[in-house]
């Protein structure tokens, strides 16, 4: 199946948070019961576990808050969700701001002190790469 949307799942209100929680947001929703987009988590799809000890990137590296370098795995799970988006056919995303996987435009700048900086997460890097259209849950599309 063609969607154009492939979307954060924490959005679509998949308990799949670092914490457990979701970031449950009406409009993701709504696109996804409407067939419009398709769910991934790349955190989720490296079998990390839920909940997680919270993650950021420092200088190019993904460290868990207790200190274990995670790159490889969060790598892995930021391929895995690419693959789900070509599959799909889809050409734009809808991800969850500030995440080290999902974040765009501004992260968590490493030092675990809720500190933004410039950057993306690992999968929002790799979508822009890819060429997709990037949104958040506060920078919704206006034609959906
Ligand atoms: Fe949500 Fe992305 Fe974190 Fe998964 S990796 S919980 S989809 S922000």
């Amino acid at each position: 199946s063609r969607c154009r949307f492939v979307v954060s799942a924490c959005l679509a209100g998949e308990y799949c948070r670092y914490d457990g929680g979701s970031n449950a947001c009406a409009a993701v929703r709504e696109l996804v019961r409407r067939g419009a987009a398709v769910t991934a988590c790349p955190e989720g799809l490296a079998c990390l576990p839920v909940p997680r000890p919270p993650c950021e990137i420092r200088e190019g590296r993904v460290l868990s808050q207790d200190g274990r370098d995670l790159t490889a795995d969060f790598f892995r799970g930021a391929r895995l969700a690419m693959e789900i988006a070509s599959r799909h056919g889809c050409t734009a995303a809808i991800l969850k701001r500030r995440s080290p996987s999902c974040g765009v435009g501004q992260i968590y700048d490493g030092t675990f002190s809720r500190t933004l900086c410039p950057g993306d997460g690992l999968w929002a890097r790799m979508l822009r790469e890819a060429g997709f259209a990037l949104y958040t849950e506060e920078h919704l599309p206006e034609d959906i």
